[in-house]
């Protein structure tokens, strides 16, 4: 059966001292109670070794917020997923709307991100989401299929099942405006069934699909309540280790 699972996205935030003091409370929260998810924290780059240092990977997973579209080489600046994983990292979100937003990632990018993730054994956290406008004239459920379809579904059953998903409405995203327990119900319960009429029931009832925007300690326990709701991807609440514990005892 698929895995509830909270994970953070730090984004652009924490100098490297504050970010393993915050990976330090996190992991120092998990000791001594088990949590019914997995629960799993997205840092900087520059974070992933020194974090993976002080936290109990049997406990917390660690991942990046992103990783280059090619293997190694020429290309000032990026990092590689071999890159990621070699400092003991596990998981990469990709896709995420500001990535796409902000620095063009199209599907074609991210099917190509989605592939080095996964020969190096990393876990895609992979986002899709419509903006506020696409909401607002019904068109959101096609655009999300159209985000899985173009990105992902060229993969074979057996890697498709290595993903975990994050639907993240773009107008929930760090706005406190969030995605109310019934449009994310609709939302993933279409998303569980757009995998299974790819990749049939088994594998879509196997995959996590985690909901993102504006989650935090008061509204994730009527979030996570709902069939298809599997977690959260957790942005803001994510900077604090009590309110991202708030939302991991959620569940
Ligand atoms: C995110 O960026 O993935 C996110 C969900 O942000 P926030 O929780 O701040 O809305």
């Amino acid at each position: 059966m698929r895995k509830n699972i909270v994970a953070g996205n730090w984004k652009m935030n924490t100098t490297l001292a504050e970010g393993v003091n915050l990976a330090k409370d996190v992991n120092e929260a998990l000791k001594g109670f088990t949590p019914n998810c997995d629960v799993v924290i997205g840092v900087p780059f520059t974070h992933l070794a020194s974090v993976n240092a002080v936290i109990d990977a049997t406990k917390l997973g660690l991942g990046a917020e992103n990783c280059a579209d090619h293997k190694s080489g020429a290309y000032t600046g990026e990092v590689s997923a071999a890159m990621v994983a070699s400092t003991g990292a596990t998981y990469v979100i990709l896709g995420h709307s500001e990535r796409r937003q902000y620095y063009g990632e199209t599907s074609e990018i991210l099917k190509e991100k989605v592939a080095l993730a996964l020969e190096n054994n990393l876990t895609p956290i992979f986002c899709i989401g419509e903006v506020l406008e696409e909401r607002e004239n019904g068109s959101y459920l096609e655009v999300v299929k159209t985000q899985i379809e173009e990105a992902l579904f060229e993969m074979s059953a057996e890697d498709f099942s290595k993903l975990i998903l994050a639907y993240e409405p773009v107008w929930a995203i760090g706005t406190g405006k969030t995605a109310t327990d019934d449009q994310a119900e609709e939302m993933h319960a279409f998303i569980r069934n757009v995998i299974a009429e790819k990749y049939g029931n088994e594998v879509a009832e196997n995959t996590s699909i985690l909901y993102g925007g504006s989650c935090k300690p008061s509204n994730a326990p009527q979030l996570f309540a709902k069939p298809n709701v599997d977690g959260g991807l957790i942005g803001g609440a994510s900077l604090d280790a009590e309110s991202f514990m708030g939302i991991v005892k959620a569940f």
